[in-house]
């Protein structure tokens, strides 16, 4: 199974990501955890990564795609993967719609958690005090960039696999476990 999980940061896509690895057999690929392990280990993307990403900009999408281009061909994947933070533009959307193609895999479901912008704030400046910055961009001034940009650059990804028939939408808004459960009744 190929998934894509959409949401703004905040959402719960990690928390939900987990669950479906586990109760799927899935591989999580997030883009955001990959270029953290990058930009740790100070390689060519890391360094490159590590301003933008403090910042709440995003990395280029050249350089994002190619790492998952990359990554979703390793043996791993074999068994199905959740996109988790990519596609985060219409570009980047587009670039995977045409690697899926050329690697004749297929979406089996892109899934939206929703969420209430003004609860979300509240849950992210939460999350920043929790964890007291062990996120070099979790404080408040760098998660509100980051809602901006998912606005901007993000949103219209939704629109995107809405206008392609594809888009799941889930209440976010709801407790955990109900999210969970609404997520795989969309699976089935
Ligand atoms: P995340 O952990 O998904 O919230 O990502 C953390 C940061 O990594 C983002 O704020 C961006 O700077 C960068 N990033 C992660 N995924 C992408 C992507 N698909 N495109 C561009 N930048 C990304």
């Amino acid at each position: 199974m190929k998934l894509i999980l959409l949401g703004p940061p905040g959402a719960g896509k990690g928390t939900q990501a987990e669950r479906l690895v586990k109760n799927h057999g899935l591989i999580q690929l997030s883009t955001g955890d990959m270029l953290r392990a990058a930009v740790a280990a100070k390689t060519e993307v890391g360094l490159m990564a590590k301003d933008i990403m403090e910042r709440g900009d995003l990395v280029s999408d050249d350089i994002i795609c190619s790492i998952i281009s990359d990554r979703i061909e390793e043996p791993d994947c074999k068994n199905g993967f959740i996109l988790d933070g990519f596609p985060r533009t219409v570009t980047q959307a587009e670039a995977l719609d045409k690697m899926l193609l050329e690697k004749s895999m297929e979406l089996d479901a892109v899934i939206e958690i929703k969420v209430d912008e003004a609860i979300l704030l509240e849950r992210i400046e939460k999350r920043a005090a929790e964890t007291g910055g062990a996120r070099a961009d979790d404080n408040s001034q760098t998660l509100k960039k980051r809602l901006e940009v998912y606005r901007e650059q993000t949103a219209p990804v939704s629109d995107y696999y809405r206008k392609a028939g594809a888009l799941n939408e889930v209440d976010g808004m709801k407790p955990i476990d109900e999210v969970s459960q609404l997520i795989e009744s969309t699976l089935n």
